[in-house]
């Protein structure tokens, strides 16, 4: 993982915000087909704090780093989800236990 330019070594977390131009959605309406919008690297995200697009290669990572959130994220409310009423049920469980193993502090 050399790089020779940049300070790209270290893989600092970017605020991103949708690009203004496109509205984040990547493409801008032509004339008769949607064309890659290109004040965001037709990626729809632009560096928060400038609002300028980030060099293809960081913008991959931070893209990166924010599905694998947005994945995690989706990855818990299923789980939430799946586990519902069970969890409502221990929930019950470890109330009318009375805390027997479970002493807190
Ligand atoms: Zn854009």
């Amino acid at each position: 993982m050399k790089k020779s330019h940049g300070p790209a070594f270290r893989k600092e977390r970017v605020e991103l915000a949708p690009c203004s131009a496109c509205r984040g959605k990547a493409v801008v309406k032509g004339v008769f087909f949607d064309l890659a919008c290109d004040n965001c690297s037709a990626s729809g995200w632009v560096e928060a704090l400038t609002g300028n697009a980030l060099p293809a290669d960081e913008l991959v990572t931070q893209l990166s780093l924010r599905l694998q959130a947005a994945e995690r994220q989706i990855q818990e409310m299923r789980t939430s989800r799946a586990m519902g009423p069970e969890g409502i049920y221990q929930e019950g469980n470890r109330r009318g236990a009375g805390g027997t193993t479970y002493t807190g502090d």
